[in-house]
């Protein structure tokens, strides 16, 4: 592919931080640049703490064993999202409950959400699609009345923000993912966000293998032994001294990808005002994004394939996003909807991304959006 879909990027130290971290003889987790990372995202995220996890998805299944479920247990989140958001869940034994997203944000709908809630439900999961923030005070106030847990799958958000907040550091627990298609990178990696302080300590343990050696090592026990479940959710100091290198430059990255959409929004404002195809909204009142991903919505399923076609002849790599969870086979087998989904089901079917990468031009964009504008003839 000319123009591929993502292209993963270095932007400054990730390289010399490796080597650094080699010469220092700490290659498990939890060293120098991890610590660096934990204490930049809870300062710019304001998050009380953050532990870095080998993904968003070990981050969301630290998360599902902090809300203690029991089989039978249901979780509301939406379909339209990435499979982590739900499989978490159902590896508890718990039941994903599917609610429909809105038409402009396609987030959560937040008005559909009480109605979904029944005697089971324990937790709420908001995905922030695009780094667009759902509307979290309507969420938070429903959850505080039915005493749900909220767990922000806020794996596409760094750094947006909600009425001056920062995504993932609102609800109870929040999870970020660094893997190479997200805004900043370390490959593959994550980190949980814990904002309700009495969940500080357990997540702690969760993630060194249900064992309380971070409180040992803080001199806070005299030995260290297993105290809980847990697993390996602690990623190597390779991947801190990477990560660390990317979090300095997070401003300017997300910078980067916003001007980027804007260039693509620039570019094809004439297709929208000609109906040929939409463009995402503003983002809502209190709202920041953060770039993280473009696409525009085609009249049908039809047209996307034949774009998609189009614009692969010409080197172009674009995708659609997502199968909706409640029409996929783990989804129909483990989870529900809680009633129709039409937005969900709309938008599935004709949502296009475009390439969209911190290595991407300007140039690239004004190719892509030439050949997008011949495509409609
Ligand atoms: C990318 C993504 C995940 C998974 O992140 P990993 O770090 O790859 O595990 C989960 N949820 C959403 C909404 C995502 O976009």
């Amino acid at each position: 592919m000319k123009i591929p879909f993502n292209r993963p990027f270095t932007i400054g130290a990730e390289l010399e931080n490796i080597a650094a971290a080699v010469r220092d003889g700490h290659l498990a987790g939890d060293g120098r640049f991890t610590r660096q990372c934990h204490q930049w995202l809870e300062r710019n995220l304001g998050a009380k703490k953050a532990l870095l996890t080998h993904s968003c998805t070990a981050a969301l299944e630290m998360a599902a064993i902090l809300c203690d479920l029991r089989a039978g247990d249901e979780v509301i989140m939406p379909s339209f999202t990435f499979v982590s958001t739900a499989n978490a869940f159902v590896l508890r034994g718990a039941v994903p409950v599917f609610v429909d997203i809105r038409p402009d944000t396609l987030n959560l709908d937040e008005k559909l959400v009480a109605a979904g809630v029944t005697s089971r439900t324990r937790a709420i999961v908001p995905v922030h699609y695009a780094g667009v923030a759902c509307e979290m005070d309507a969420l938070m106030a429903l959850a505080r009345d039915r005493e749900l847990v909220v767990v922000e799958d806020a794996a596409q958000g760094l750094l947006a923000q909600y009425k001056g907040r920062r995504l993932g550091a609102i609800g109870h627990l929040g999870c970020l993912s660094f893997h190479e298609t997200k805004n900043v990178i370390s490959g593959e990696g994550g980190a949980l966000l814990v904002n309700d302080a009495r969940l500080a300590e357990r997540a702690e343990i969760i993630r060194e293998k249900g064992t309380n050696r971070a409180q040992f090592f803080r001199g806070e026990v005299d030995k260290y032994t297993w105290v809980d479940i847990g697993s390996s959710y602690l990623p190597s100091e390779l991947v801190g001294a990477f990560l660390w290198a990317q979090l300095e430059h997070a401003g300017a990255i997300n910078d980067r990808r916003m001007k980027l959409c804007a260039a693509y929004r620039k570019g094809l404002a004439a297709l929208a005002r000609h109906g040929a195809l939409a463009l995402p909204q503003p983002e809502p009142a209190g709202v920041t994004g953060n770039g993280h991903l473009f696409y525009v919505l085609l009249k049908d399923a039809a047209t996307r394939a034949r774009l998609i076609a189009h614009l692969k002849t010409r080197g172009i790599h674009s995708v659609f996003h997502y199968v909706p969870l409640h029409s996929s086979p783990a989804g129909r087998r483990y989870g529900r909807g809680a009633g129709p989904l039409p937005v969900t089901e709309d938008v599935a079917g004709r949502l296009l991304r475009l390439p969209l990468y911190h290595e991407l031009t300007e140039a690239q964009v004004g190719i892509i959006v030439a050949e997008i504008h011949a495509f409609f003839g």
